[in-house]
This record gives structure tokens, C-alpha cells and sequence, in this order.
């Protein structure tokens, strides 16, 4: 990662800039969350704070960054050319905000020397991993050549009971009743494969947490079963996600009911490890072939198994708990629990049974594809 520059330490806030080759990500990292505005017009990106900040000149800029300036409450980058597109989302176990900036044409990145030396991720993990491998080289990964390790992860749970119907029905106990029989169907179908559930009770699980046991246990893949909600109780249909910024306003909604447990993850949990999440981040990129391969296959279970529900397609989004894996990722809301009809489903054995089926055939598929 010798692309990457610290730009400059603010009293409360860091900041940092981290090149990609199409942009680059603006890291803010403070003691308690971030909720910047944030403005992109032209070639200048402004972010403003409700609370102040304080820049501290005298470090080298980027040569593709013509100025950056602060003043009490607010941040503006001016690069060398047009921003197209500018999206946020909320990085690792840190209290940080990443911005995405992506600039019209391919930024050409000048090598660059490290202005002080970072702090490196602990890469002891995964350091053998094909994914690292394949950041090194600075490409795609290849599809796995073993699939031995699933991680099932139940959406929510304990203190977080995720989205909650009109009759009470909790998000957390439908995902954990599909999760469990995901995991015992796929025990039959794939008897060789080994089963990590992210919990198997009702208890808290960090979203930091669930991604670390993929990652600890080597996982060639990590399915995120959830239920989703939304203010229009006549919403309905099941949909898939893989991480990426959220393309439309719907696949934001639905990002930010699902990232809004990050406010009940413990601030003990707090690290100031950037570089592994900016990594996890490329890494989801070098998989999202995979991923999206794999969602797409569960919409096509969902509806053969469902003809009447409506199929909501494969989206994309920033969630959190996909972020920090090393692997393929899909998030899979299965139906909502804010409508009526699709709560009284999800709390009926035949209804979860035929959706943790549905799951399970993609899984199979997915195993069984060549390379
Ligand atoms: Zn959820």
C-alpha cells in the first residue's frame, strides 16, 4: 500500500486521503461518529461538521489534489479535475467516515513517498490468503479453487433486534430460524463443507465481529440472511445485495436500516486500523464477480420457489457487515417484515423452510461452478 499518504492529524479529527485509480478515498476519523454534509460541485468536495475542526497546514499534497483548506467547521478538497461522483459510507470498528470522490477521467497516480510511516494492518490473518495474493498483484482473484468453509451470519440479534413488524414479529428470530436451517440443509447437501454461524442463539454480535469469524476461519464465502422494512407497509418482495456504494435511493434506505446497529456496537471496539478496512474494501471489489454471481443465483431460486412474490433484483449497497470480508458477500432480505402479508409469512415453518431452501440450491450451485 505504498500509495498512500497522510496528509495531515487535526486535533479530534484525522484525516486521511488514500489514491485509488479512480478517486480517491477521504478518511475522517474522530472520537465519536461523523455525520458531515457533504457537497461535491465541480472539481471541489466539501465536507461540513457540526462541530469544529482544525486543520493543520504544512504537509505535501498529491499532485491531482490542488488544495485542501478548513476552517472551523468545515473541510473542502479541491482536486485537478471534475468530480463525478461522491458517496460515503462508515468504515471498520472505527468511528470514520470514508468518502468515495471519483473524478471524471482515470486519476494517474504519481508514485509517491511515505510522508511518515503508517501504522500497518495486521495482515497476519490473511497475508497467505488468495486475496492477498491477489491485491499484490494487483488483480482480480480467480474463483476459489476449494469451497470447504461457508459463514451463515443471522442478521441481528440480543440487545439488536433489527427491524420489527406490525404484530411484533422480530427481525432477529426470523433470520435465525432461516440461518439454522440453512445451515442443517446444507449439512445434507454439502456434507463436506464446513458451517460457521455467525451466532446459533439470541445474543449480540458486533457487525465488526461477524466478519472477523469469516475471516479467521478462512471462509470461501459469507451469506448475510436479514429481513427488511421499509415506511411503505405495502412493500414487498425479496432482494439481494452485494457490497458497492449504493446505486439508488432505495438500496440506500435499505443500507442505512441495516448499518443503524453500528450505533449500539461498543466504542471499546474502536480501531484505528484504516488500511485493513480500506483493503476489505478492495478486496470486496476484486470479489464482486463472485458475489454478484451468487446473488443473482439466489433471485433465480427465490423465484422459482416464489412465482408470486415480487423478484426486487440483485442491488448493490454499502453495508457494513459485508465490508470487512475477505471473501465473496451477499446479503439476502428475504421478504418484509414491515408488510402485513410478509410478516404473517415469515412467521410460518413452511414459508422460512422453502426460503432457507432456496438459499441453500444457490449455495450448491455456487459450489459446484468451475473455475
Ligand atoms: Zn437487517
Amino acid at each position: 500500500m505504498s500509495g498512500l499518504i497522510l496528509i495531515s492529524i487535526m486535533s479530534g479529527i484525522a484525516l486521511n486521503l488514500f489514491p485509488r485509480h479512480d478517486g480517491v478515498v477521504v478518511e475522517l476519523i474522530g472520537q465519536q461518529r461523523l455525520d458531515p454534509i457533504i457537497h461535491a460541485s465541480g472539481n471541489t468536495l466539501q465536507m461540513c461538521f457540526n462541530a469544529p475542526v482544525e486543520w493543520i497546514e504544512g504537509t505535501p499534497l498529491p499532485i491531482w489534489i490542488n488544495r485542501v483548506a478548513a476552517d472551523s467547521s468545515s473541510v473542502t478538497v479541491e482536486f485537478d479535475q471534475l468530480i463525478v461522483s461522491a458517496d460515503w459510507a462508515l468504515s471498520g470498528d472505527s468511528m470514520a467516515m470514508i468518502i468515495f470522490a471519483r473524478a471524471e477521467n482515470e486519476i494517474l497516480l504519481p508514485p509517491v513517498a511515505w510522508q511518515s510511516p503508517p501504522v500497518p494492518p495486521d495482515t497476519s490473518l490473511w497475508s497467505d490468503s488468495l486475496v492477498y495474493a491477489a491485491l499484490e498483484r494487483g488483480e482480480g482473484s480467480p474463483w476459489l479453487v476449494d469451497f470447504d468453509c461457508i459463514v451463515i451470519d443471522p442478521g441481528h440479534g440480543g440487545r439488536d433486534p433489527g427491524a420489527v413488524g406490525g404484530s411484533g414479529s422480530q427481525e432477529k428470530d426470523r433470520t435465525l430460524e432461516i440461518s439454522l436451517m440453512v445451515r442443517d440443509l446444507l449439512r445434507i447437501r454439502l456434507p463436506e463443507l464446513r458451517i460457521v454461524l455467525t451466532r446459533s442463539v439470541d445474543e449480540y454480535v458486533s457487525l465488526g465481529e461477524r466478519t472477523r469469524m469469516a475471516n479467521r476461519n478462512r471462509a470461501d464465502l459469507f451469506v448475510s440472511i436479514h429481513c427488511n422494512a421499509a415506511v411503505n407497509r405495502s412493500a414487498h418482495g425479496f432482494e439481494t445485495y452485494f457490497l458497492s456504494r449504493a446505486r439508488t435511493d432505495d438500496a440506500r434506505a435499505v443500507q442505512m436500516l441495516e448499518n443503524n446497529v453500528l450505533e449500539l456496537d461498543e466504542v471499546s471496539t474502536v480501531s484505528d486500523d484504516p488500511l485493513s478496512f480500506l483493503l476489505a474494501d478492495m478486496a470486496q471489489s476484486i470479489f464482486q464477480n463472485q458475489s454478484s454471481h451468487l446473488a443473482g443465483s439466489i433471485q433465480n431460486s427465490f423465484t422459482s420457489t416464489f412465482p408470486v412474490r415480487r423478484d426486487r433484483g440483485v442491488k448493490r449497497a454499502g453495508f457494513y457487515v459485508l465490508r470487512g470480508a475477505f471473501m465473496p458477500a451477499v446479503l439476502v432480505e428475504v421478504g418484509f417484515i414491515s408488510n402485513p402479508e410478509e410478516e404473517q409469512a415469515l412467521m410460518s415453518l413452511d414459508f422460512r423452510f422453502r426460503a432457507a431452501q432456496a438459499i441453500v440450491e444457490s449455495i450448491v450451485e455456487y459450489a459446484g461452478r468451475e473455475n
